[in-house]
């Protein structure tokens, strides 16, 4: 029997990233069909494990069955691993308000306020995270992370991906994230790299 896992988003990309790596052990990820009528917590920990704990207990106790909940983000080595959990929400944070441009978007603000803070730093080095925490009736059950390095151009490159993509060089393929076909983003990616580390305890579980 294929065993089905909830997954705490409904954002196309990670569920296909999830899916992917998902398939490989003989489960399912799907979104629970009414997950955009469930309040979100507030995502306030210091660390990616303890917002996808913190998202897997809320709505393990909402939805039945397992729940599949992440957290991710970029950390970079010379920023002290910033921007880390405030990836999505790092230049408005920091107040940043690049000059001309006022339609930019999120993404677009967030990768000007990562130049500006390396600007005239040698040292790009920096991954992706992605941790994972699988939940049933508000109790976490387990936990697995996946990684990809990379470094951080001075420039960005390339059109696909989203967030930090354009400037998420990866030294083995010589493209960035945004440069790459959605296949291979799916194969390297942190998201199913996690849940591939997630599998022997899933079966377990299953089992
Ligand atoms: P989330 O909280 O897991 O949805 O991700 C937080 C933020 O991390 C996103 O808004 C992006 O800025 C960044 N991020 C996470 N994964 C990726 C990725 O695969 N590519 C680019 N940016 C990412």
């Amino acid at each position: 029997m294929t065993v089905t896992l909830y997954a705490s988003t409904t954002n196309p990309g990670k569920l296909r990233d999830f899916s992917v790596a998902a398939a490989e052990g003989g489960f399912l990820v799907e979104s629970w069909p009414r997950f955009a009528e469930i309040p979100a917590p507030d995502e306030n920990e210091l660390t990616f494990a303890g917002n996808a704990r913190l998202k897997a207990q809320h709505y393990s106790r909402l939805i039945p069955g397992l729940i599949l909940a992440d957290d991710s983000g970029l950390e970079v080595d010379a920023l002290g691993g910033e921007p880390g959990v405030r990836s999505a929400r790092y230049a408005s944070d920091a107040g940043f308000e690049p000059g001309g441009d006022a339609n930019l978007t999120p993404d677009e603000r967030n990768n000007l306020y990562l130049l500006s803070r390396l600007r005239g730093i040698p040292r790009r080095s920096a991954r992706y995270r992605c941790v994972l925490a699988v939940a049933r009736e508000g109790q976490v059950l387990l936990t697995a992370e996946g990684t990809v390095n990379g470094e951080i151009l001075t420039a960005p490159r390339g059109t696909g991906g989203f967030g930090y993509d354009p400037l998420f060089w990866i030294p083995q393929l010589q493209f960035t994230m945004a440069e790459i076909s959605l296949e291979q983003k799916h194969t390297l990616s942190h998201r199913g790299r996690a849940f591939r580390a997630l599998l022997p305890g899933l079966k377990k579980l299953a089992g």
